[in-house]
């Protein structure tokens, strides 16, 4: 299936229409909304589109029960008709289409009553959706030949699905991978803690190691969203920050006034690694 990209959308307006004969229908595009969720397993949606239908009365043809369409006079059913003009360089012929019959090649002497001749009629259609793993806003889906009918017999056109994923606040989104930040308390950055991640599936669990940087960065392997219409799956990558109590109670306080008392200021010069981190952190 590779139905992504945006020169695809295109595609299929290039071949142009036959003059004759009976035309393929509209494409038509539909919004469907997903979430973060449903953007990591896939999912079945279906959405309720209201699409033209070959009328039920003619059967599509356009014309009215016990008539049929008869070949247009004019173009003798090409639905064209040649002009020879003379120029300076000679003579040329240009091609426009036929104006008796609008380049169809027919003529209904009696319409349709039901479709007035255009051999269509609006329904209600439950198109099925089976969206892919991966999807992000800005990509879409063409669904072939269940779009509109098409004028008098013709194919029906496509649907064009475009995806919609909602924001999900505990998430940056970069492609496949993902970004989201913790917070951990001083003590458990100098000694080390097992902490708690949202992930797409439920609560993660990461070992944040003794002597943690504030802003230092974690990657949990293959727990971003799958690539789409492709094998693997992104990582999440967690920014972890040290809190720092803006209030602080008795215990706290003295806690504090005792700890400031016997810790080692911090280093004057960064370790190398720190300006390395800081651009990790700011996704440079
Ligand atoms: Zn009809
Ligand atoms: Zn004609």
């Amino acid at each position: 299936m590779r139905d992504f990209g945006l020169g695809d959308l295109f595609a299929g307006a290039a071949g142009g229409r036959p003059s004759n004969g009976p035309r393929a229908g509209a494409d038509v595009k539909v919004d469907l909304h997903l979430t973060l969720a449903e953007v990591a397993s896939g999912v079945n949606k279906s959405v309720k589109i209201k699409l033209l239908d070959p009328c039920g009365r003619c059967g599509g043809s356009g014309a009215d029960a016990g008539t049929r369409p008869k070949r247009c006079t004019t173009c003798a059913g090409t639905g064209e008709v040649r002009r020879a003009q003379r120029s300076f360089f000679g003579q040329f012929v240009s091609v426009a289409p036929c104006p008796t019959c609008s380049g169809e090649g027919v003529m209904i002497a009696s319409p349709c009553k039901s479709c007035r001749g255009e051999g269509r009629e609006r329904g209600e259609h439950t198109i099925p959706i089976d969206v892919p793993a991966g999807v992000a806003t800005g990509q879409y889906m063409h669904l072939r030949g269940v779009g509109n009918a098409g004028v008098r017999g013709g194919p029906r056109g496509d649907i064009i699905v475009m995806f919609d994923v909602a924001e999900d606040e505990r998430f940056e989104r970069d492609g496949e991978d993902l970004y989201t930040e913790v917070l951990i308390s001083f003590p458990q950055a100098v000694r080390g803690a097992d902490v708690t991640v949202p992930g797409l599936a439920g609560e993660l669990s990461l070992r944040v190691p003794s002597g943690t940087q504030s802003g230092q960065m974690f990657q949990l392997r293959g727990r971003g969203l799958p690539r789409v219409n492709a094998s693997g799956t992104g990582d999440l990558h967690v920014r972890v920050r040290v809190w720092t109590p803006t209030e602080l109670n008795g215990d706290e306080k003295k806690a504090i006034d005792q700890l400031a008392s016997v810790l080692t200021p911090p280093p004057a010069k960064r370790d190398k690694g720190f300006w390395e981190r800081m651009k990790e952190a700011l996704g440079a």
